[in-house]
């Protein structure tokens, strides 16, 4: 017997129906379950006119409402929203009669606070805001040192990580969310809506919300949860190979889900079972990549942890002492900026790499590091500044992830590299773009050098050696006590 009549699942950065645990609890407790989706004005108002994350999701959203009938037999339809969600949700559930309201975590600082804000308003109309744990395998607090604090070093608690899963009941944590043993309780809207209601069951145009269309489909991107799957099926045939050939922009190496993890459009626990199994797979001789598959996975939820617990480093250094760093400043340091954006560097993989990010919102992991380092450590500029830029351009832009990785190449970070590690942009382009396989593909101009050429700046903006000591230097800083 269900506790609850009538509620509504409120979908943010889930956009699927299987294995969702706040629609799981929902369906599970409540008669009458309706899906809503705000296209919340608070962060489309700071979006470019073109933004593919935008097209992503309005694509995926109309593969949410195709699972959704599909589920229900024809009867549940997905509610999408334009405005503000701490004016939408109470406004939805007032129309709805809903008497709660789930949803899943969102540990980022903004929206926390948009959900602090949700759920007073929503208290105010006696109506209760269930969140649930989603994004994520180990959220918060849940692995902590032998002291009771969060971890700040990634192998300790990458093993502790695992320790834990294996404790709990081998896969307790993996398991999926049968949403589907509860699908009779998806609210009817077919026959019981009134037509203002009706308008709101449909996933509005790029237009209708004031945007453009963007390269997407050019692109071949595989949006929603159905392009998700397609994208791990084929992935699913490579894992093994994971570990050599994940380096290698120029082959085609992971597994490019990470926009799909951004929005919820696959499970993490899906993935991390999936990993997981293949590594203790006896009959697979190449479970190492799996291992290592599922390492990055960790490190998704490692630096989700810092972000939940230690929120300061959304504005600088995790360590402080790093904050005492003189960036570059001033006209040079604008010049040198855009040439790093705009892709003339002068260092041919520097170039091809911020082509692939502008080209198409991914760039490969390899090339995150390098180009990274490069900003940093080459150009001495303020690492906030590249997040940023990442954070515009990147489709898969995760805030955790981006400035996870970010402060691991500044140096700043929980588990970074040291300083004093500096990448040469040329041997990180001999070592894994030998033959420039992937140079060319983004510089064209480019293709009549040969393996041995392709490497070497053309017209460089800087000179890698002197900017390695000046960056020592600048470095210096943090050894000192203020
Ligand atoms: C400077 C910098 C910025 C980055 N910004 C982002 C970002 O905004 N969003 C983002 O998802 N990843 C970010 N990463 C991590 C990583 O580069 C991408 O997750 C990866 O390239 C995505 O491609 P994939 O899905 O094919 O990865 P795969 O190699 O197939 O990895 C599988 C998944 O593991 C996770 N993962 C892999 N590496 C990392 C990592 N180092 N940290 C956290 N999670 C990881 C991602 O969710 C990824 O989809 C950044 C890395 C650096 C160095």
């Amino acid at each position: 017997m269900s506790k609850i009549s009538h509620s509504c699942v409120w979908f943010r950065r889930d956009l699927r129906v299987h294995d969702h645990a706040a629609l799981y609890h929902a369906l599970k407790n409540c008669a009458s379950v309706y899906g809503i989706f705000v296209l919340d004005t608070d962060i489309l108002e700071n979006l470019p006119q073109a933004d593919r994350r935008v097209e992503f999701i309005l694509e995926s959203l109309r593969d949410l409402d195709a699972q959704m009938q599909t589920m229900s037999a024809g009867r549940a339809r997905l509610i999408v929203l334009h405005g503000h969600a701490v004016d939408e949700i109470p406004r939805i559930v007032r129309q709805l009669g809903v008497q709660a309201v789930y949803a899943n975590h969102d540990d980022e600082p903004h929206a926390l606070a948009r959900d602090a804000a949700v759920g007073e308003a929503l208290q105010v109309l006696g109506v209760a805001l269930h969140t649930f744990k989603d994004h994520v395998v180990f959220e918060r607090q849940e692995v902590l040192t032998q002291q009771g604090k969060p971890y700040t070093v990634f192998t300790p608690y990458k093993n502790a990580w695992l320790k834990k899963l294996a404790q709990d009941g081998g896969d307790f944590y993996l398991k999926p969310y049968p949403t589907e043993n509860y699908a009779s309780h998806w609210a009817d809207v077919s026959q019981q809506m009134s037509t203002s209601l009706k308008g709101l069951c449909r996933v509005p145009s790029l237009q209708d919300i004031g945007f453009e269309p963007t390269n997407l489909k050019a692109l071949n991107i595989q949006t929603g949860a159905t392009g998700a799957q397609t994208l791990l099926q084929n992935f699913l045939e490579r894992i093994d190979h994971y570990q050599a050939a994940r380096d290698f922009p120029a082959v085609k190496g992971p597994s490019y889900l990470s926009v799909h993890l951004r929005f919820g459009t696959v499970s993490i626990r899906e993935l991390a079972r999936l990993a997981h199994q293949r590594m203790f797979d006896s009959h697979v001789t190449g479970s190492a990549g799996a291992a290592t598959w599922l390492s990055e996975l960790i490190w998704r939820d490692f630096y989700a942890q810092i972000v939940a617990n230690f929120p300061h480093v959304v504005q600088g250094a995790f360590k402080p002492e790093y904050d005492r760093i003189a960036w570059e400043q001033g006209l040079l340091a604008d010049e040198l900026f855009a040439a790093w954006c705009e892709a003339r560097t002068g260092y041919p993989l520097v170039d091809a790499a911020m082509r692939q990010l502008n080209q198409s919102g991914y760039m490969h992991n390899r090339l995150r590091m390098v180009v990274a380092s490069f900003l940093t450590k080459d150009l001495g500029i303020d690492w906030r500044w590249g997040e940023r830029y990442f954070a515009e351009k990147l489709i898969d832009f995760d805030l955790s992830a981006n400035n996870g990785g970010w402060q691991w190449a500044a140096s700043s970070g929980c588990d970074a590299q040291p300083y004093f590690r500096i990448f040469n942009p040329i041997t990180q382009s001999e070592k894994f773009d030998a033959e420039g396989k992937f140079i060319k593909r983004y510089m064209p101009e480019l293709v009549h050098l040969s393996a041995k050429e392709i490497h070497l700046p053309r017209q460089p903006i800087v000179d890698h050696a002197q900017a390695r000591l000046k960056t020592l230097a600048r470095y210096a800083v943090v050894k000192t006590t203020p």
